[in-house]
């Protein structure tokens, strides 16, 4: 049987929820007691069966690199799909996604590379414990210009984390 590698990254700026969207998908699982989530390795494997082949995907998170200007030129390489992302009720970090992430990832990876638009915390805006700081609309527009797609998650209730994965590894089976 065939064997099919997809790397997958996440960038964003520090404590947008990378790292739970990871944990999420690849563990089912969530914490919030910790301000930040590390992971214990560089890299989270999921495997499965894809048309008769097996589809291995590496996703990447960076872990607090973040806080430095770039997180690095090897980050970026043989990167199959990236997810950008940003807080919903965080302004800032859709205005560092959509001018410093979404450039740094454009400049770094391949042009037949998939990218995705995440807006995290949905269950924060719909139990009304905090604002929403971007709307749909704005960020659903910056996606559609770039010819990109845009999903808003909830890593706690399990809200699109699974189609957002699903949907980036199609993108990138059928982009092959
Ligand atoms: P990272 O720095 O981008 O990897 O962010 P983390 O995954 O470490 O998350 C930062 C904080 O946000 C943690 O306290 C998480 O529990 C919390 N968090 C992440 N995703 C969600 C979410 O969907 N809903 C809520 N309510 N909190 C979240
Ligand atoms: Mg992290």
């Amino acid at each position: 049987m065939e064997k099919t590698i997809v790397k997958i990254i996440l960038v964003g700026d520090l404590g947008v929820g990378k790292t739970s969207l990871t944990l999420r998908y690849t563990e089912d699982r969530f914490d919030s007691e910790n301000s930040f989530i590390l992971l214990d390795q560089d890299f989270k494997i999921k495997e499965f069966l894809f048309d008769r082949n097996v589809l291995r995907v590496y996703i990447w998170d960076t872990f607090g690199q973040e806080k430095f200007k770039t997180i690095g030129v090897s980050f970026y390489r043989g990167v199959n799909g990236t997810v950008l992302v940003f807080d919903i009720t965080n302004r800032a970090s859709f205005e560092r996604c959509i001018t410093f992430w979404f450039n740094e990832a454009k400049r770094y990876t391949r042009v037949n590379s998939e990218m995705v638009l995440i807006g995290t915390k949905l269950d924060l805006v719909e139990h009304k414990i905090a604002e929403r700081a971007v709307s749909y609309e704005e960020a659903k527009s910056f996606a559609d210009e770039m010819g990109i797609q845009y999903l808003e998650t909830s890593s706690k209730y399990n809200l699109n984390v699974t189609q957002l994965y699903a949907d980036l590894i199609n993108g990138i089976v059928e982009s092959q």
